[in-house]
């Protein structure tokens, strides 16, 4: 299987880059179903700009005119975008091509691409085993060559995990260095969009022509460093001054055996370069995902609130419209989608908000302060990404809580708002992959971005 860097486009003819494409397609997707939809590329004309001809994938949620935008639920599975995404725009306006929509858990809900409603992503690497979620087209459509990158959604881990899943790196910004115009909404103020490849240099590139400061998300901002980040500095001067914070035990989190191993080889490795390790303990990391589910649901059960059967074109016609309301969700939504709102629509309910929502948020406040603080003492943090290595498909699909723990180490990272990085490191007995994470305080992406290019220069 052969993974594809921008480089390896490079002075390459538009037909040869298309030729490619569609051949690597005809011969994984059958098997993977990474692509709800791949694009007829021959429409594509000769692009001009930093990315000219090279090829991408988008998640279903993230918009593309014209084209449809389903996010892997009935629920939209005709509606076609009115506008593209700001960062689609941004890509679009620097030559690249894209290659068609990725397979995803319906509405970004999901650890595993299972929650789809039109098909199952299978793991490139074995095809046994999940791609991850919810970006798990994505994640798999890099892994084997369809695509030299690919854009996902990092909610609570969802570009991470699957990166892990399918041995790539996976980053997830800042809170705002991307726009969310065009991202269909799961939870605002967590979702952030995120890229998938094949290496950190990639990622650097794709990031500095899709940051910018977009006047229809007042969230967004530009970030002039990475806006101007042609090239990753190569220099040894960046372990001499960063701290890097590590843990000794995973507290109140299960940890499978193989992942501990890891870690601690890395932690082993990270010691011997000329780097400053310290150990620290990520303050309430055990109270992520309860924290995380109760938020996220809460907003998602709003966000989710125009899918009524009027605005959007899914509806079952009925007699009246509460009966229209009943039917067009009942059917346009999958299972878990439906639990999230009715949990989302309980802990925001009078009587109930008190004990789950507002403390939830309180605890968010407390997080966000006691993550500055220690950001005060390190520059950075390393973590596994996951505490699994990848799991059979069917696995944990009847076990939410079991599927929702695949974000262990991840979902924090969106609460406070921090980048995060997926670095592929090492594999399991079984043979498959193991990521771990660097993450640092917000809007130091670019040293994030930097640290971690040389890092895994220095462990190659
Ligand atoms: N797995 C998490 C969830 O199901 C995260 C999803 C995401 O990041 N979009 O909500």
């Amino acid at each position: 299987m052969k993974k594809l860097t921008i480089d390896s486009f490079r002075g390459k003819s538009v037909d040869e880059i298309k030729k490619t494409i569609k051949k690597n397609i005809s011969a994984a997707d059958p098997k993977i179903n990474a692509y709800l939809e791949a694009f007829d590329i021959d429409k594509f004309e000769q692009g001009k700009g930093l990315l000219a001809n090279i090829p991408f994938a988008v998640k279903d949620n993230i918009l593309i005119k014209g084209m449809i935008s389903s996010c892997a639920s009935r629920m939209l599975a005709d509606y076609k975008a009115p506008y593209s995404a700001f960062v689609i725009e941004k890509l679009l306006s620097e030559g690249a091509m894209i290659t068609g929509r990725t397979n995803m858990d319906e509405f970004a809900m999901g650890s595993s691409t299972e929650n789809s409603a039109f098909m199952t992503t299978k793991n490139p690497l074995n095809e046994e085993y999940v791609p991850g979620g919810s970006s798990g087209g994505s994640a798999a459509a890099v892994a084997s060559g369809m695509c030299a990158f690919a854009l996902g959604s990092d909610t609570g881990g969802s570009v991470r995990q699957p990166a892990a899943f399918c041995g790539i790196y996976g980053y997830k910004p800042t809170y705002g260095v991307f726009s969310r115009r065009g991202l269909v909404a799961y939870c605002s103020s967590f979702d952030q969009i995120g890229v998938l490849a094949n290496s950190i240099e990639d990622i650097a590139m794709v990031s500095s022509v899709m940051n910018d400061k977009d006047p229809y998300d007042l969230t967004s901002y530009l970030d002039r460093e990475l806006k101007e980040l042609g090239k990753i500095k190569y220099t040894d001067s960046v372990f001499k001054s960063g701290i890097i914070g590590v843990v000794n035990t995973f507290e109140g989190i299960p940890v499978s055996p193989e992942i501990e191993a890891s870690y601690k080889k890395l932690v082993g490795e990270l010691r011997k370069m000329n780097l400053e390790v310290v150990n620290i303990s990520p303050p309430f990391l055990e109270y992520a995902i309860p924290l995380y589910y109760v938020l996220s649901a809460a907003e998602a059960a709003s966000n989710l609130a125009r899918f009524d059967g009027v605005k959007y074109a899914f509806n079952k016609r009925s007699a009246s419209y509460q009966k229209l309301l009943m039917k067009t969700r009942g059917e346009g939504f999958g299972r878990e989608v439906k639990r999230r709102i009715m949990l989302g629509t309980f802990v925001t309910s009078s009587g109930y908000k008190d004990e789950f929502y507002k403390k939830a948020n309180r605890l968010r406040t407390n997080m966000k302060k006691s993550y500055d603080a220690l950001f005060s003492n390190i520059d950075y943090m390393l973590l596994p990404t996951t505490p699994t290595p990848p799991f059979k498909l069917g696995e944990k699909i009847d076990d939410p809580v079991a599927m929702y723990y695949s974000d262990a180490f991840t979902t924090f990272a969106n609460i406070i708002g921090i980048p995060a990085l997926s670095i592929p490191y090492d594999t399991d007995p079984k043979g498959l992959p193991i990521g771990m994470q660097v993450l640092s305080n917000v809007k130091r992406d670019v040293d994030l971005l930097t640290f971690c290019a040389n890092l895994v220069r220095k462990l190659k």
